[in-house]
């Protein structure tokens, strides 16, 4: 499932800030940004949610 664009609602969500599910088109992350380097792609996003998730779980291990 592709999620929309944060800012112009109309086209798929690209590119997101890394960790976040807030996601941008090409367009409106140029705008916003200025520059891609800090976002990734939604595909990368996606594992890095579900790592953080992972390490989220983590934090309730005693040790
Ligand atoms: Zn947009």
């Amino acid at each position: 499932m592709m999620s929309k664009c944060t800012i112009c609602d109309e086209q798929a969500a690209e590119y997101f800030v890394k960790g976040t599910p807030s996601g941008y088109c090409k367009e409106c992350a140029l705008d916003t940004f200025a520059d891609l380097d800090m976002l990734v792609k939604a595909e990368q996003n996606a594992r890095a949610l579900q790592e953080h998730l992972d390490l989220d779980t983590n934090d309730e291990d005693p040790e």
